[in-house]
């Protein structure tokens, strides 16, 4: 067969997970430039930034969530696709062995995660015929919260701030433009979009993912096209969405768009959200020993130039320090805005951990602590734990949970991104806590703040549903939701919908 096909493979997951693509780079780099030093933007920018050096620098996950592997495949005709595609899943069980991947297969009726990624649907493998004598591999690592921002919708229809979307271009400008909007903070902004014109409902989706394998500065060979994604990215950063949703200069960075013929009854507009942790790489292989003869995205010749030529997340001195437990007269004197650095022990509890909660007592002492939504990569070392990767995970999927779990146990403070509703931010006004929002994305610069991991509870549920007991040291965060009823997420969404209408 082909020798060298599975370390190929191996190594192209753990580049793609771990090196960030020159032009995502590049994007990341004139964000960072674009906005104003001492917003939030700029911290969350600054931090991001630093995040991705760290992770080339330790060749860890860039973020925790290393999503649902999908690979595009060209193959010579007559190549074994069975045995390619059993060298791929060894190869990514390999991975996430090693902790490049976090475990992310999870069987949707019993709840079990396999621990390998590897399952029914896990990871996607699309191979296709070409008359070349090699092998075109391409990887994208998409995560969870910005899937969850995928939307489809079938025009005509009517849109909240810009009116009716017909079966046009002009219906699909307002389609794109509100999918951003829709999306806030909650699939880590800055995004990159991919979108498709037509096909039915699930080739629509195929094919706008299919789009974020273009490099973010290509230009569509459709003038068309070409010209609306230019109206897009010319007009989108309007929308002050900002990274992470804190308000701010950049909201997209990419949008690429293509078309599949449809049926006359159909007109969909499928939007592919992906998060500014926009995983994407590639190699072409000797067909005769599976060997890399090439890398695709990226040129190894020329090593990446670090994207901070300046300090990091610095310290202005203005920080309020906080160590657990919390009392409530602390989180009173708390507000939007506020840069805080969390020390002492902190609980994660993501989906799992929330609904078992609703049901049964903690198994931990939560009182007047810190609850972090977030999945993290965790190997074991020796006896204990070692933490890979630990940033925040999108909070709003624990909104119908949070202020029970907030009223019943005495949370003092929860840590998350991408904010909390109504329910949530009513209970942090009654009972005295704040939310705090991380930096999506930015696993090894959280990572670096845990000092270690004294345990685990409720294992059960998988190494990202666990609750890790870590006990952090300046772990820095901004307030978004206070306990006097501002929320900074909904102020940037109200403002956003109305930049969006100046936009119809
Ligand atoms: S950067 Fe944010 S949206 Fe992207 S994979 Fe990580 S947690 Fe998910």
């Amino acid at each position: 067969m082909l020798p060298a096909f599975f370390g190929s493979i191996l190594e192209l997951v753990t580049k793609t997970s771990t090196d960030l693509p020159p032009d995502v780079r590049a994007a990341m780099k004139a964000a960072l430039g674009n906005e104003p030093q001492g917003t939030q933007a700029s911290q969350a920018l600054t931090i991001m930034a630093e995040n991705i050096d760290q992770a080339v620098d330790g060749e860890g996950a860039i973020c925790q969530d290393t999503g649902l592997p999908t690979f595009e495949i060209k193959v010579p005709v007559g190549a074994n696709e069975m045995w390619m595609a059993q060298q791929i899943r060894d190869a990514i069980a390999e991975a996430t062995r090693r902790g490049k991947l976090r475990p992310n297969s999870v069987d949707s009726v019993t709840g079990k995660n396999s621990g390998n990624n590897l399952g029914p649907g896990s990871p996607v493998i699309h191979f296709e015929q070409w008359d070349r004598d090699e092998i075109d591999v391409r990887l994208v690592l998409k995560g969870g919260g910005c899937e969850n921002m995928n939307i489809q919708y079938s025009v005509p229809c009517d849109i909240a701030q810009l009116g009716r979307a017909d079966r046009d271009l002009e219906g699909v400008r307002k389609c794109i433009l509100h999918a951003v909007w829709q999306a806030q903070g909650k699939g880590c902004s800055p995004g990159a979009l991919g979108v498709c014109i037509g096909g039915d409902r699930t080739s629509g989706y195929a094919h706008a993912k299919h789009q974020l394998f273009r490099t973010l500065d290509d230009v569509n060979p459709d003038p068309a096209l070409a010209e609306l994604e230019a109206t897009i990215m010319r007009t989108v950063n309007v929308l002050g969405v900002g990274a992470m949703g804190f308000g701010g200069a950049t909201t997209l960075i990419g949008c690429k768009i293509g078309v599949l013929n449809r049926l006359p009854a159909c007109f969909f507009v499928s939007v592919a959200y992906d998060c500014w942790a926009f995983r994407r790489l590639g190699v072409v292989l000797d067909a005769k020993d599976g060997s890399i003869k090439k890398w695709l995205y990226r040129d190894p010749s020329h090593p990446a130039v670090p994207m901070l030529d300046q300090a990091g997340f610095t310290r202005t001195g203005k920080e309020v320090m906080l160590t657990a437990p919390i009392s409530e007269a602390q989180i009173r004197e708390l507000k939007v805005g506020d840069v805080l650095l969390l020390n002492g022990l902190m609980y994660t509890g993501r989906d799992s951990a929330h609904s078992y909660l609703m049901k049964n007592d903690s198994p931990v002492d939560l009182n007047g602590g810190m609850l972090y939504h977030c999945g993290p990569v965790v190997l074991k070392d020796g006896d204990g734990w070692k933490m890979m990767a630990a940033g925040p995970t999108t909070s709003a999927r624990e909104e119908p949970y949070q202020g029970e779990v907030i009223r019943k146990f005495g949370v003092r403070v929860v840590i998350g991104k991408g904010g909390m509703g109504a329910k949530t931010l009513a209970a942090l006004k009654e009972h005295g806590a704040v939310y705090v929002s991380a930096i999506g994305g930015a696993a090894q610069f959280y990572a670096r703040a845990v000092e270690k991991i004294s345990g685990v509870s409720l294992l059960e549920f998988g190494v990202p549903e666990a609750m890790w007991h870590m006990h952090v040291k300046d772990f820095p965060v901004i307030v978004t939701m206070d306990a006097h009823g501002n929320s900074l997420h909904k102020d940037v969404e109200a403002e956003s919908a109305k930049q969006l209408a100046t936009l119809a």
